[in-house]
């Protein structure tokens, strides 16, 4: 969600005349495009942006914006103003689209034409009717991953979560018109993309908002009879909104990929309801079997949280459990950050000795169920679309299968956009490598 926002603030810059520059001392305006779901990621957004201090000493003319998540937390922009004086723009998460204007605005009050009467931070204020938020269709996004193409299809989250900063952050729920998307979709296909991966906090809940009778997997349906040859891919899926039809539109159709993101957060059902997650493992471990019985080569990717405030050492190894049992073909693990403002900070925390060493257990059984899973391709013949070439080796390029993994085999940057047939003929961790045995056009 971050790269493609980024994608669209390079695009509102591009169209403005501004091009990329090598490094910051050659920058006239720098953009930090800000996260804040865990500490780690707020405090090195902080750390950058205080660096660029010295910068702007060197460089007075520089104009420096924070965007996204960040400034929307309560008290953030407030802050920023005190701690960096130097940074002149603040947009939050459904603002960007101004920062063209926000930009012209800082020049022209440095030019004393017109005084800038004081710094406005402009962040979605939570206090104002939902119907206010527009969805801006106008941006443009400088897209930068060919031949992968993001496209979001929902913005905001209603789920609440008792952890997640991102509601509180985001705003509630809103969908793209459906029209909009498979628009979006066409000129990327018509553009060359091969790959289109749908956005949202939770795609599943596409359309609730909606006045029409549109719903996810009716847009995957209208989004599969575009013509030419693509792949779909789509995140993040919430169990407790993922449906049969959904299910059934994935293993019917060419296109949409075998693989699905799939966020567990916990194995324990004291846990995922305290987390307000509104499913259990019954439900979770159903879901699995549903799509594997449809797609028995699906490829299934998780988030898993450790460390929750109400997680016993008993709650952790009925997370372990599940993991054994499901078998993901890769997990992104995460230690449990307080964020303030959302109920899970008010609880009593967990020594951070005790998540360290949970985090630990869970990523080396995860390691060798991803290595058990990638030894299984050695041997066979996938369909692979070139992405990028390799990095640190010559003539090598890498793509991925349909299921999700990760293929390096020998090609030229020429290769990337191309489908291959490649013979698997080494695998090691997540990574597999392979030989090719010819273009599929
Ligand atoms: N909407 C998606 C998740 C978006 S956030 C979903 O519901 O699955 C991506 C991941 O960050 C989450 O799945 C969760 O595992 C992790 N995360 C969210 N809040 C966190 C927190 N406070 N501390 C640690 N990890 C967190
Ligand atoms: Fe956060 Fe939960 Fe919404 Fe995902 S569904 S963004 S974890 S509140």
């Amino acid at each position: 969600m971050n790269v493609h926002e980024s994608e669209k603030l390079a695009g509102i810059l591009a169209a403005k005349g501004y091009a990329e520059c090598g490094c910051e001392d050659d920058a006239d305006v720098i953009v930090f495009n800000t996260c804040c779901i865990r500490d780690t990621a707020e405090r090195r957004a902080l750390g950058n942006i205080g660096v660029i201090k010295a910068v702007k000493k060197r460089n007075p003319n520089l104009v420096v914006a924070v965007v996204g998540c960040m400034p929307q937390q309560d008290g953030a922009a407030e802050n920023i103003r005190q701690r960096y004086p130097y940074v002149d723009i603040v947009l939050g998460t459904r603002n960007i689209s101004m920062l063209a204007e926000e930009i012209d605005k800082v020049l022209i009050s440095r030019t004393g034409v017109k005084k800038r009467s004081d710094k406005k931070y402009r962040c979605f204020d939570r206090t104002l009717p939902e119907d206010y938020l527009t969805i801006d269709e106008n941006t443009p996004a400088l897209r930068t991953s060919f031949p992968n193409a993001w496209i979001n299809i929902i913005y905001g989250c209603n789920n609440f979560c008792s952890y997640c900063i991102v509601p509180y952050v985001r705003g509630r729920e809103l969908s793209r018109d459906m029209n909009a998307v498979l628009d979006e979709v066409k000129r990327c296909v018509d553009g060359g993309y091969k790959e289109i991966t749908l956005l949202g906090q939770n795609v599943n809940s596409y359309g609730n908002d909606l006045k029409s009778d549109v719903n996810f997997a009716r847009l995957l349906h209208e989004i599969d009879k575009i013509e030419g040859k693509f792949r779909v891919r789509f995140m993040t899926s919430h169990p407790k909104d993922l449906t049969e039809e959904v299910m059934d539109e994935m293993a019917a159709s060419s296109k949409i990929c075998s693989n699905l993101h799939l966020p567990m957060q916990a194995g324990s059902d004291k846990v995922l309801s305290d987390m307000n997650r509104r499913y259990d493992r019954q439900r979770y471990l159903s879901l699995i079997d549903g799509l594997r019985r449809r797609m028995p080569d699906i490829g299934i990717t998780t988030d898993i949280m450790v460390g929750f405030p109400t997680e016993t050492e008993a709650d952790f190894e009925d997370t372990l459990d599940i993991v054994r049992r499901v078998r993901f073909s890769n997990a992104f693990t995460f230690i449990y950050s307080p964020r303030k403002g959302t109920p899970a900070a008010e609880m009593e925390q967990i020594p951070y000795a005790v998540k360290q060493e949970r985090i630990s257990g869970l990523i080396a059984l995860q390691n060798s169920i991803t290595k058990e899973i990638s030894d299984t391709y050695t041997g066979g013949v996938y369909e692979v679309l070139c992405e990028d070439v390799a990095p640190k080796s010559e003539n090598k390029v890498c793509g991925r299968t349909e299921s999700g993994r990760l293929v390096t085999f020998d090609g030229a940057e020429a290769d990337i956009g191309k489908f291959f047939n490649v013979r698997i003929t080494q695998s090691r961790s997540a990574s597999l490598f392979g030989r090719k045995e010819g273009e599929i056009l």
